[in-house]
């Protein structure tokens, strides 16, 4: 018999009703650029958000609009979220990043109608506004107009209703290769992943929690932490500037003990801490994704005394397909193998499905070292690109192709070992250029390193790696060969390895390897056609 229970519709307006019910007075504080510092609460939050639902209506935005963000961390744009979504709208946050022909293309492929955005990226719309076609309002965040915005709105507004699976934010892969594509979110996807984002096992939020999200509010749906936090009415603090000094004021003076982010981040943290001697003093759990966390990072964090969960995922899973979190036996492991742990990418929680498939499809087994495409599904995952002409991405079974290659462990952990694209082939077997990367930065007086594949006239492509030296070091490619010859198979180790002052980065902070391949393709291929002619010579 069906009809015990009560329909009630996962929508994101109720989180709002929440946070503002339950946790009113929690604060959400914001480091302006200007170095002033704004202070507002759950309940602030609700009410300017139905005031810019009033706004938005009579701006003339329809349930199922786009209005986008070219915008920071801040509280206006957790304002936008809610309101924009509140009068069933669809938040689109566009990261700022991109380069002009993809700014141009993503806001006119998702018909946005209204654009908020930061003073800082007011060169940006001046620029493009004559090539976007569908937006008719700006308004700028930061320089008053926002306020003025709602100051003229007396607030006495109804969220729109309607079913859960209607569309609620829009999110844009940055598109590598080809033209970026949409994610659709829809609310009640948004609503059960933010739900098992609060889990003790995933992003631990509670009331008891500060949470400073490093990661932008345009990088995969901020990683849901503005639904995330409302949910569990966390005192959420934001920046709008990244800088290392800040954030790192930031944590201490607002007493924060959670945050996330991609690798780069806290490679910069630590390069303050080691220039200042200033540490966050109460953090407890940082969430690292995006890409892979070096085990030198790790290390550093876990022996801080920090927990950290180190995550994987994509746009295309709202992001979190899985996270690290201590296993039942974790207090009779060592340090050792604490850290071998948290290096790999972790377990799903209930709702995400994983397997690994080899070249033609076959399920692997979870036996740590069946490697192949890692396919996920689940009810936060994609089905379809937005306005994709081709069609469902996934296949009958849902199954949606991530095009990272991957071993599942016994245990369930996700072990990434590169993206399909980025794994070197080197004569028919594959080196992983995240595993290289990774032993490099372990190297003392290595900030950043790349290993991508190229050609060579034997092997198909062999690994090459660009070394970025920290500021003051000045080792030679023989440390770095010794250093990596511990912990890699000599196979792997890259035929050269140069110095550069600095490595492209796409608009999330990844490796941009695609420039880097197109630069060096024929960089080892040329050596060895100059050695063979100097061998020649020499005969
Ligand atoms: P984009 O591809 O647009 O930069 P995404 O954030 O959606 O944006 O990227 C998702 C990809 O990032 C994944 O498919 C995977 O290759 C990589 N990734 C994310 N988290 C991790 C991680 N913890 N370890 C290794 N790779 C990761």
């Amino acid at each position: 018999m069906f009809g015990g229970m009560q329909d009630f519709e996962l929508r994101v307006p109720r989180l709002i009703d929440h946070a503002e019910r339950e946790h009113g007075g929690r604060e959400l504080v914001t480091a302006w650029a200007d170095g002033t510092i704004g202070r507002t609460n759950w309940a602030g939050i609700a009410r300017d958000a139905r005031k810019l639902a009033q706004a938005l209506e009579k701006m003339g935005v329809k349930k199922g609009d786009r209005v986008a963000t070219l915008a920071m961390n801040h509280h206006h744009h957790v304002v936008a979220f809610y309101g924009a979504i509140g009068m069933g709208g669809v938040i689109h946050t566009i990261n700022p990043r991109l380069f002009d022909e993809q700014l141009v293309y993503i806001a006119n492929h998702a018909e946005d109608q209204v654009l908020f955005y930061d003073k800082a990226f007011q060169p940006i719309v001046d620029r493009l506004k004559p090539h976007w076609t569908t937006i008719r309002h700006y308004v700028c965040f930061d320089d008053g107009a926002f306020e003025a915005l709602l100051d003229g709105e007396d607030g006495d507004y109804r969220w729109v209703e309607g079913p859960e699976r209607e569309p609620c934010m829009l999110c844009y892969t940055s598109g590598t290769t080809g033209n970026p594509k949409g994610v659709l979110y829809e609310h009640r996807s948004s609503i059960i992943h933010a739900m098992a984002l609060i889990a003790p096992s995933c992003f631990d939020l509670a009331p008891t929690t500060v949470a400073l999200p490093i990661v932008p509010m345009f990088h995969a749906a901020a990683w849901a932490m503005p639904f995330a936090g409302a949910m569990a009415g966390v005192k959420l603090i934001y920046a709008q500037v990244n800088d290392p000094v800040l954030l790192c004021r930031l944590m201490n003076d607002e007493k924060v003990t959670h945050s996330a982010g991609v690798p780069t981040v806290w490679l910069s943290m630590f390069q303050h801490m080691d220039a200042t001697g200033i540490a966050p003093k109460y953090l407890k759990t940082i969430t690292i994704g995006g890409s892979a966390a070096p085990r030198a990072m790790i290390e550093r964090l876990m022996k801080m005394g920090i927990r950290v969960g180190h995550a994987w995922g994509m746009t295309e899973t709202s992001p979190i397909g899985t996270i690290g979190a201590p296993p039942a036996r974790w207090d009779e492991m060592s340090f050792e193998e604490k850290v071998d742990l948290v290096c790999k990418q972790g377990r799903v929680p209930f709702g995400v499905e994983l397997r690994v498939v080899d070249d033609e499809g076959r399920p692997q087994p979870r036996d740590g070292a069946s490697s192949g495409q890692l396919q996920v599904r689940g009810p936060w995952v994609i089905r379809q690109y937005f306005k994709d002409e081709r069609g469902d991405c996934i296949d009958d079974d849902c199954w949606f192709d991530t095009g990272d290659v991957a071993v599942l462990h016994p245990c369930g952990t996700l072990q990434i070992t590169d993206r399909a694209k980025d794994v070197i082939k080197s004569g028919g077997e594959w080196i992983s250029s995240v595993e290289l990367e990774n032993a490099a930065v372990g190297c003392p007086g290595v900030a950043e390193a790349a290993a991508i594949g190229v050609r060579h006239p034997k092997w198909d492509e062999r690994p090459l790696l660009l070394v970025v030296r920290k500021e003051g070091a000045s080792l030679g490619e023989a440390v770095v060969r010794a250093h990596l010859a511990n912990h890699v198979a000599k196979w792997w180790l890259p035929d050269e390895i140069l110095f550069v002052d600095s490595l492209p980065h796409t608009a999330t902070g990844k490796l941009l390897k695609t420039a880097l391949r197109e630069q060096y393709r024929d960089h080892v291929l040329a050596s060895v056609a100059a050695e063979a002619q100097a061998a020649g010579a020499q005969v």
